[in-house]
């Protein structure tokens, strides 16, 4: 299947999708449908996540390999270092390897709520660049690698110049584009970019979209990931967040005038976190896509 990177070379633009493996088979059956109807938009590549710990490790591969098998759309396997030591990784990527899987997302992903404490020991990485590295030094060219992008500073580096210089080194150690954490004031991601450039950073820095549908929702997901909701959205969404017929089509009317002014800005297309669902984004995407 294409690697991300070389679908870059055909296009300036590319317009992606972010699922999770669910908990329970009928989540899984109603995913193959959400799946079906997200192909119908026609994205250029699908990514899915990979749960810290490995408990649904396979689901992220096999939903990866039904996206790439019965749609021919490019999929994404997102991979995170904790808890696993570098021989483990290496199983895991020679299985991803005999699943004709040619992509992943290399992330260190964070210790688990029943392992809060575990940090790495010295056969485990400490970093998404050794992650790349290792995945370069092993298995050359086989694979296209992403790696996880924020604009306003990871939560633990708010330090934005700090973390930007770590960025640099995990596109140093093989990683070839990046996508990023949902934000929702287009200047941090604009500003992310001049300093990633100042840096001598090429890579594409796809944004990453996350419509709002459920405001409560929303400020206990972005506490937990440092993602700022700003007074504009607060001003906006709180009056009427117990309405999600309201809240749902505001969501949509906010998210397309970002889109559309990330695009208009020179944003390298737009990565948006489905949450495994076809709606809002079928509202979306058309309108936005160019
Ligand atoms: C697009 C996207 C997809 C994601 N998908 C998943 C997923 O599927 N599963 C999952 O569990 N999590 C996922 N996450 C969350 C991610 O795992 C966490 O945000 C994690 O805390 C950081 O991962 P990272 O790869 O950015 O780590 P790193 O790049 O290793 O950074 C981790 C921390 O260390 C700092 N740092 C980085 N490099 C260095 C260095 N060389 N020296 C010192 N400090 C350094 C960074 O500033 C940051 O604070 C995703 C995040 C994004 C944005």
């Amino acid at each position: 299947m294409i690697k991300v990177p070389d679908i870059f070379q055909n296009k300036n633009k590319t317009y992606s999708f972010e699922l999770f493996p669910p908990k329970t088979e009928k989540g899984y059956t109603n995913l193959m449908v959400t799946i079906k109807n997200l192909a119908g938009l026609k994205p250029d590549f699908i990514s899915c996540t990979y749960g810290a710990g490995g408990g649904n490790r396979d689901k992220t591969f096999d939903i990866v390999q039904h996206i790439q098998d019965k749609y021919a759309i490019a999929s994404v396997a997102h991979l995170t270092c904790v808890l696993n030591t570098r021989d483990q990784i290496k199983s895991i990527l020679n299985d991803i390897q005999s699943r004709n899987i040619t992509n992943i997302l290399a992330l260190r992903g964070d210790p688990p709520l029943d392992n809060p404490d575990w940090t790495p020991g010295p056969d485990n990485f400490q970093y998404t660049h050794e992650l790349c590295r290792f995945a370069r030094e092993l298995y050359g060219e086989a694979f296209g690698i992403g790696v996880a992008g924020f604009p306003e500073g990871h939560i633990l580096c708010p330090d934005r110049d700090q973390d930007a210089r770590y960025l640099k080194i995990k596109l140093d150690h093989g990683a070839d584009y990046v996508i990023t954490q949902f934000f929702y004031n287009n200047h941090d991601y604009f500003e992310y970019i001049d300093r990633l450039r100042s840096l001598g950073i090429k890579a594409r820095i796809i944004p990453g979209i996350l419509p709002i549908t459920n405001f409560d929702g929303l400020l206990r997901f972005s506490s937990g990931c440092g993602t700022t909701i700003t007074d504009d959205v607060k001003k906006l969404f709180e009056p009427t967040k117990d309405d999600p017929r309201i809240t749902l089509q505001k969501g949509i009317d906010f998210a397309v005038q970002q889109c559309q002014e990330l695009l208009a800005g020179g944003a390298p297309g737009l990565h948006f976190y489905c949450l495994n669902k076809l709606h809002p984004v079928d509202a979306i995407l058309p309108a936005v896509r160019i």
